[in-house]
């Protein structure tokens, strides 16, 4: 099984296609749009940045 990763604010499991990443302070995000990516950019905590 291949363990794809999942957008962090919808949940959909992210394409390499439509793959867009984020730097969050040295750790690299990936979501799977543009939209998702400027929502967590925009409220990081609320989607579980920083929990290890
Ligand atoms: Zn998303």
């Amino acid at each position: 099984m291949t363990d794809a990763p999942c957008c962090p604010v919808c949940g959909n499991e992210i394409t390499p296609e439509r793959e867009k990443k984020w730097n969050h302070e040295g750790a690299w995000i990936y979501f799977d749009d543009m939209g998702c990516r400027n929502r967590f950019i925009g409220n990081p905590e609320k989607y579980g940045a920083g929990a290890s």
